[in-house]
């Protein structure tokens, strides 16, 4: 493993410390990197092999990240936190079509929930999306959005349905970032920089839409649900539940 990595890793890599994106030399030769890791289930190593992982065990994942750590190359993982959603939500075929390039290093996909007006309240977004035959036409703008690699794909909350209250109105679409009508700005922040994107009438084929049309606070919620209340706060929340455990026992003495 450490001979592969010492042969294929990419070295002498410009990586701004602050997080911005990386220049276009540097995300090809990342790329190039992520792909061959992809060819042989290396990027995803404990998946299944039928979805682009490696079928490998835990121990190997853990010794290849121990040896991969050792290198000096920008985080590659801009692409996961959808998929786990997907491998629940998704078609066989929407697991085939997104997912296996995915995990082969093939493709980058951003997470474009947040928008300018509507942050801890995310169920408040108002990008649009309206079924016309047998495309969504999507428009809204979605801020602070976090890449380092330009995207193929936009995991993309907006409201299908106007009329049903909050949270029910949602759905989720998986938007090619290639699409005619997309634009992307970076701004650049004090610390590092963050993503806009403007989503002008694109129309995205009917197929990209996961689960229901309006299931898709749902959807967010499997993500969300680890992302912002699951390991990073796990601590907190443990000795959270311990004091009020406590608590408890000393009331009911
Ligand atoms: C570095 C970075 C990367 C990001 N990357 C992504 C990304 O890739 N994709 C994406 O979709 N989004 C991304 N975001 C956006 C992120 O999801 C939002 O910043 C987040 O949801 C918080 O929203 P906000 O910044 O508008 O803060 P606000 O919602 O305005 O909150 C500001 C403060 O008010 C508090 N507050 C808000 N509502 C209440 C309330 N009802 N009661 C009490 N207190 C409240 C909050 O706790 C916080 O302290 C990123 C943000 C940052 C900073």
């Amino acid at each position: 493993m450490r001979n592969w990595l010492q042969q294929h890793a990419p070295r002498d890599l410009n990586i701004p410390p602050d997080g911005r994106p990386l220049n276009n030399e540097t995300q090809e030769r990342v790329k190039e990197f992520r792909r061959l890791l992809g060819a042989q289930g290396w990027l995803a190593p404990t998946w299944p092999k039928e979805y682009g992982g490696g079928g490998f065990s835990p121990a190997f994942a853990e010794v290849l990240q121990e040896e991969i750590q050792q290198l000096i190359l920008p985080s590659m993982g801009d692409n996961s936190r959808w998929i786990p959603a997907m491998m629940v939500w998704g078609t066989e075929e929407q697991k085939q079509r997104y997912v296996l390039p995915a995990l082969r290093g093939e493709t980058i996909t951003w997470q474009a929930f947040n928008e300018p007006r509507s942050g801890s309240d995310l169920a408040s977004i108002s990008t649009s999306a309206v079924l016309e035959g047998d495309e969504y036409v999507v428009s809204g703008e979605k801020a602070f959005i976090t890449g380092r690699f330009d995207p193929d794909y936009l995991w993309t909350l907006a409201v299908t349905d106007p009329d049903r209250p909050s949270r029910m109105n949602l759905g989720i679409l998986m938007v090619d970032a290639t699409l005619p009508g997309i634009s992307i700005v970076t701004k650049r922040m004090l610390a590092g920089s963050e993503r806009t994107i403007v989503l002008d009438s694109v129309r995205v084929p009917k197929d990209s839409l996961v689960g229901l049309p309006t299931q898709g606070w749902e959807i967010a919620q499997t993500i969300l649900e680890e992302e912002r209340g699951g390991y990073a706060f796990r601590s907190n929340e443990d000795a959270t539940i311990e004091s009020i455990r406590q608590f408890l026992q000393q009331e009911r003495q």
